[in-house]
């Protein structure tokens, strides 16, 4: 999963996308990146593994000119975790440059990548996101949408793309519309982002999101959109709703926090908690299922575990090793709201159970008398292929443990999940066209041949761009 920024026609844009970032942060801890192209088409990149805040230093900053900016922030779902593998891509080809920044997975990646190097493509990534590239510089078409538009037939999955071919900014969106992306307005410039926070972030006002499908062209005459391969069968994530995109986001239309909300109270409705003295939440992506939770329950919402905000994502964490140290620094009791209480935790969603299992534990070290485990989505049975880190089912504990097992292995009183149904029904447009392959193992579309290969990425060379270089 990543957050995708980007900025046309505005002097401060690699200034901008790095605010952006910032905000898109909670979707990729793992690299960061900016490209900017001046006004005599030259591209410049800075990237660098870690947080946004650590990347870019004042230096890198100034060199970043022009008035066309695209950034990215990366936890790797596809290819490893090094600055090899960061975004955006850039790379010098025939008389210029491509550059881009790419959410999504691509389900048909190997295959792909393998025809490209049996025509003596050399890859600089182990990234599924390369491929684009290789592609679009193979294509003939007479302008820069319509090469992209032809380097996309025939590419499979999940993808959100902001790509800069010289001086054009080329948006787009695969067909299915797994992942959000949104169009802005600031000033006279135009601003893309893969969720609204973004566009809040740099005062931009929220235009519309781009249609799955949709391939957008900005350049010096305006803004064209097309529609770019085939419309097909709408397949929005609904994970995104649940635990990716932040609260403060419309996402696919639909307030986050509105739907989270919603999820809260229908767990509430669903898998009751009689007795139960307090509901709290596991800081930051469940607090608005708890409240709704605790509005219909009744039971008074507390701040009973309280997130230290300096340790990341736990889950983001590409290692077992780093995710099991970092669950211990990451969460802290309230002992005075806990002691001696019948308790109601919420959570959005159990993936490996590291991290249930070591704050069930706090919570009950820190006195509470019973815990009751609520979960406002459905069980994570299956890997996601379009974009979301749960690769192998062994790994998934809903997949591989009853309902009992679940129960003695979390070390909880009681346990409660959502139903599908009651899932998808506060989604925004109403239940249907979302993917739920995770929680149903109805996949949408063809799964990849070979799942391991594309996550390990194939092989690795020098990298396209090097941190801070210029194409
Ligand atoms: P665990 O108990 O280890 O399965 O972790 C569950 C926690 O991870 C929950 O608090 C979720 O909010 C969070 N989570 C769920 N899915 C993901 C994901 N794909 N990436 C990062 N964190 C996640």
């Amino acid at each position: 999963m990543c957050g995708i920024f980007g900025v046309y026609g505005h002097r401060d844009a690699a200034a901008l996308t790095q605010l952006g970032l910032y905000s898109l942060q909670h979707r990729g801890q793992e690299s960061a990146g900016i490209v900017a192209v001046d006004s005599a088409g030259r591209a410049r990149i800075s990237r660098a593994m870690g947080l946004v805040s650590e990347g870019f230093g004042d230096e890198e900053m100034k060199e970043l000119r022009g008035s066309i900016g695209v950034g990215h922030t990366r936890y790797s779902t596809a290819g490893g975790s090094a600055i090899e593998n960061a975004q955006p891509i850039l790379a010098r080809v025939r008389r210029g440059h491509i550059a881009l920044a790419h959410n999504g997975n691509l389900t048909n990646a190997t295959e792909l990548r393998r025809e490209l190097e049996d025509e003596g493509a050399i890859f600089a990534s182990t990234m599924d996101s390369e491929v684009i590239v290789h592609r679009i510089a193979r294509a003939h078409g007479a302008t820069p949408e319509a090469r992209v538009a032809e380097a996309l037939v025939g590419v499979e999955g999940a993808y959100c793309l902001l790509i800069v071919i010289d001086d054009t900014v080329i948006v787009a969106r695969d067909p299915h519309g797994w992942r959000p992306l949104v169009i802005g307005r600031l000033g006279e410039g135009w601003v893309f982002a893969s969720e609204t926070c973004a566009l809040d972030i740099v005062g931009a006002t929220i235009d519309r999101e781009v249609a799955p499908g949709e391939i957008i062209a900005v350049d010096a005459h305006g803004l064209r959109s097309t529609q770019g391969v085939a419309s097909a069968t709408i397949h929005r994530c609904v994970f995104e709703h649940v635990y990716f995109a932040r609260p403060d986001s419309k996402v696919f239309n639909g307030s986050v926090d509105k739907s989270r909300r919603a999820l809260g109270r229908q767990l509430a409705i669903e898998c009751p908690a009689p007795g139960a003295e307090v509901v709290f939440a596991v800081p930051d992506s469940s607090n608005s299922a708890a409240l709704g939770f605790a509005d219909i329950s009744g039971i008074p919402y507390e701040l009973a575990l309280i997130r230290n905000h300096y340790i990341g994502r736990t889950f983001i964490q590409p290692t077992q090793a780093g995710r099991d140290a970092k669950v211990k620094v990451k969460y802290n009791p309230v002992r005075e709201l806990l002691e001696g209480k019948s308790v109601v935790m919420v959570d959005d969603s159990i993936v490996r159970g590291t991290t249930t299992r070591g704050l069930v534990s706090l919570v009950r070290a820190a006195g509470a008398r019973e815990v009751h485990m609520r979960v406002s989505s459905a069980p994570i049975i299956s890997p996601c292929y379009y974009g979301i880190d749960t690769p192998r089912r062994e790994e998934l504990i809903a997949a591989t443990m009853s309902h009992e097992e679940l129960v003695h292995h979390l070390g909880v009183d009681t346990l409660g999940y959502l139903s599908l149904e009651g899932m998808l029904s506060p989604m925004p447009g109403g239940p249907g066209g979302y993917c739920h392959a995770c929680f149903s193992g109805r996949y949408p579309t063809a799964i990849p041949s070979e799942p391991a290969l594309l996550r390990a990425g194939v092989t690795v060379g020098q990298p396209i761009g090097s941190p801070v270089g210029v194409a």
